[in-house]
């Protein structure tokens, strides 16, 4: 296994219905885009489950189960013991829950216009992983992000958020720590062993 990861963190297969991008698609395209692992984030769901065994694929990809969860307080990808997770949470519920289950939570784009994330869940130390470049932002909402990296003592993240096969792993992160599974990947998560691989916004 290699001591560290190129993974993108923040993927939608056609479980979410606003994606178009296929789990087949995303086996079978990782490693070609650079990637040695994904994280299934489907909106408010982790079914991916039902279709394929998390962990290592046969082609070496190192695939994770987590989920995008809605709150009215911004979107978090959270990755845990979360398959049976209650909908309709707030971000403080739901990320005191999240800590509580030894999971983690990225504040996803939180600066994006519409879907921004409140500054009181870096602020109160709620959330310590903050996605810093996120492949579907404008380049103004990915710079915005630093005010925050300036404030508080954060993790940055990247992810594609993809929805389509040309937006798999265009902003990745690079994980600091061999990863085979979810336990691996919150434990280097927690730890802020993380950064994200490319500077582009
Ligand atoms: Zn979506
Ligand atoms: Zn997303």
């Amino acid at each position: 296994m290699k001591n560290s990861m190129i993974m993108d963190l923040h993927v939608h297969t056609t479980i979410s219905k606003c994606s178009k991008l296929t789990l087949e698609e995303i086996l079978d395209n990782a490693a070609i885009q650079g990637l040695d692992g994904v994280c299934i984030t489907d909106h408010d769901t982790m079914d991916v489950r039902h279709r394929i065994d998390e962990g290592i694929q046969a082609n070496g990809l190192c695939v994770i189960f987590g989920m995008e969860y809605a709150t009215p307080d911004g979107d978090f990808l959270l990755f845990g013991p979360f398959e049976y997770l209650e909908p309709g949470l707030d971000a403080r519920q739901l990320l005191q829950m999240v800590d509580n289950k030894g999971g983690v939570a990225i504040a996803a784009h939180p600066f994006r216009p519409g879907r921004s994330v409140s500054e009181f869940a870096v602020r109160e130390g709620l959330c310590s992983v903050v996605e810093r470049v996120n492949g579907r932002n404008k380049p103004e909402a990915n710079e915005q992000t630093l005010e925050w990296f300036d404030r508080y003592d954060l993790a940055a993240s990247g992810g594609s958020d993809a929805h389509s096969l040309e937006e798999l792993g265009r902003t990745p992160s690079r994980i600091l720590a061999p990863i085979a599974g979810r336990a691996d990947f919150i434990e280097a998560l927690k730890a802020g062993l993380i950064e994200p691989a490319t500077h582009l916004t």
